[in-house]
């Protein structure tokens, strides 16, 4: 299998380096890490960023409210789809998006796909059409005009399974190859999963949004800047679960730092690292 890091989102919030601990200026920048993984079985997305409806109807797609907290910088470039095409790839030929949630910076690739089936917790999905995600959030948060198009869904049970480091695992996803597992990882949305893929060099883990910044994993010394950890605490929807499964992924990034690479969805040094810029 093939690994590529897309970036198919920008968010630049106002408060700089107190955002995102390292931009110089007014703006943080973040990204919206996404894989594509060639397999046997198709092209496979993990997460898919901002879509190219978004770019046309951004203020029917996305809240005003989180377009202008997390000041959204809509770049058709930047989706998914404009990505494959630039690297050669025949967006039909997608087949499969495993979904950590379905969060607005998510979700909003989807729909450029309708060839694809969608992987996903049966909970996510459930409080997702429910808009359960905070009060206030929630249905800023879940924006079903995303995905209410959806043609093939394959939803998951949240838990049990098999073990994977430890962590609850949900293995053989319908049509995928084993190497891709869903990891569920509460707290930030009820639903919420990292995805683990095995590649040549050991395991992938992507944790979506259940951490995001470098600085809370691979360290017994965790740290945040102060606007992300206001970030997180806004979007989360249970808190002891989050910095639990946060301490989890901690412990997991320092005990089996050469079997498994842990980075998340929004950490840009994470992005540039793993290739890709
Ligand atoms: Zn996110």
């Amino acid at each position: 299998m093939r690994i590529h890091h897309l970036s198919c989102g920008t968010c630049c919030p106002v408060g700089g380096r107190l955002f995102d601990g390292t931009t110089d200026g007014a703006f943080a920048h973040m990204v919206c890490h996404c894989l594509l993984i060639e397999t046997e079985a198709g092209l496979v997305l993990v997460d898919t960023g901002f879509g190219t409806r978004d770019i046309a109807h951004p203020t029917q797609r996305i809240s005003p409210f989180f377009l202008n907290l997390c000041n959204v910088q809509l770049r058709p470039e930047e989706t998914a789809i404009s990505q494959l095409r630039a690297r050669g790839f025949d967006p039909a030929d997608v087949r499969h998006i495993v979904i950590t949630h379905l969060d607005f910076d998510h979700a909003g690739g989807i729909e450029d796909f309708p060839n694809a089936t969608v992987h996903i917790t049966s909970r996510e999905r459930d409080v997702a059409l429910a808009g359960r995600g905070g009060a206030f959030v929630g249905p800023r948060r879940y924006r079903p005009q995303q995905w209410d198009e959806v043609i093939q869904w394959q939803l998951y049970p949240f838990g049990g399974g098999e073990r994977w480091f430890g962590f609850d695992a949900v293995r053989d996803l319908r049509g995928l190859p084993p190497e891709i597992l869903l990891v569920p990882l509460s707290g930030h949305t009820w639903g919420h999963c990292g995805v683990a893929v095995q590649s040549d060099d050991g395991w992938l883990l992507h944790a979506g949004d259940a951490y995001f910044f470098r600085g809370e994993v691979g360290s017994e010394h965790p740290s945040c800047p102060p606007g992300m950890a206001g970030y997180q605490r806004l979007m989360e929807v249970d808190r002891r679960a989050r910095l639990t499964n946060q301490a989890r992924l901690r412990r997991l990034s320092i005990d089996h730092a050469d079997e498994v690479r842990v980075f998340c969805a929004h950490d840009r040094v994470e992005f540039d690292i793993l290739g890709g810029a």
